[in-house]
């Protein structure tokens, strides 16, 4: 059976190939990183040496491409309403698969897109189907993981269904999936409290969905409120949510074998959250 990877979204501060240190030295066995600056349009492509020293480092610290779960830049937008900005942010995403594709690894995370209040949700889901359809066609290996949101302003991929629109709209379901985040879950509606909240919301994402596109998680508690639609994270029972979710999610086999990654706020007890996480997964 499958391992639980569990890790945090590390810094690949001075190079990617820092990003596997610095998740080994949390006793992390998943990691998240930035490919480029998250805030930038541009950014240089990867040397060689920066490919070659992430792949090195990943194989010898032991993280398989599973393991690990890319992040994309927070301004592209696939669900663009307007022509010009839809364009920038399908060019800006290929460049962030290719990205992936250098470095061997087989997920690209992001978040689904927002429709501005200038078109209708529909519209919007199927832009955001269209631009993945594109990106995919263009690029070879790498799975676009579409991160659940919070539906804080007008951004889509709050509720179970929208993402499962999207997935029916894309052609290669084997190059789809989602991550779940138990953040933006919880503030977008689905209870995750207590045990039987858990089972409900996870019957519902099996429902609208299904565990067989569930390819992440990020772990995180959360500041707001339940269904506040606010995108706050907290650390681990330090929350609205509890720690009663972790407990859950590390006991049961639908979340093994992906990897986990926190964004809790806190990085300098992200050790201790890891470690929090496995103790969960080995109860009689
Ligand atoms: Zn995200
Ligand atoms: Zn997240």
């Amino acid at each position: 059976m499958k391992n639980y990877f569990v890790g945090a979204h590390v810094s690949a501060a001075g190079g990617v190939e820092n990003a596997p240190l610095n998740a080994a030295k949390l006793g992390a066995n998943a990691f998240a990183l930035f490919t480029k600056n998250q805030r930038r349009w541009e950014a240089k492509p990867l040397t060689r040496g920066s490919i070659k020293k992430f792949r090195d480092n990943c194989e010898r610290l032991g993280f398989a491409p599973e393991q690990v779960l890319p992040h994309d830049s927070y301004l592209i937008n696939l669900g663009h309403p307007e022509t010009e900005p839809l364009e920038k942010s399908r060019t800006a995403f290929i460049d962030e698969l290719q990205r992936c594709e250098q470095l061997g690894l087989c997920y690209l995370n992001f978040h689904p897109g927002s429709h501005l209040r200038k078109t209708d949700e529909e519209t919007c889901l199927r832009t955001i189907a269209e631009s993945i359809n594109i990106a995919l066609d263009q690029t070879r290996g790498v799975s676009a993981v579409i991160e659940n949101t919070a539906g804080q302003g007008s951004n889509l991929g709050n509720r179970f269904e929208q993402l499962g629109y999207i997935i029916d709209h894309v052609e290669d379901k084997s190059r789809v999936g989602i991550c779940l985040d138990t953040c933006h879950t919880f503030a977008s509606g689905y209870d995750l409290r207590d045990r039987s909240d858990c089972e409900t919301t996870f019957a519902e994402f099996e429902q609208h969905v299904g565990f067989e596109f569930l390819k992440g998680m990020h772990l995180n508690d959360s500041k707001a409120e339940f269904a506040s639609r606010k995108d706050r994270h907290h650390s681990l029972g330090m929350g609205e949510i509890g720690l009663e979710v972790f407990r859950y999610i590390m006991a049961d086999d639908r979340f093994r074998g992906i990897p986990m990654v926190l964004e809790t706020i806190d990085e300098t007890i992200w050790a201790e959250e890891i470690q929090l996480l496995r103790s969960f997964s080995i109860q009689d």
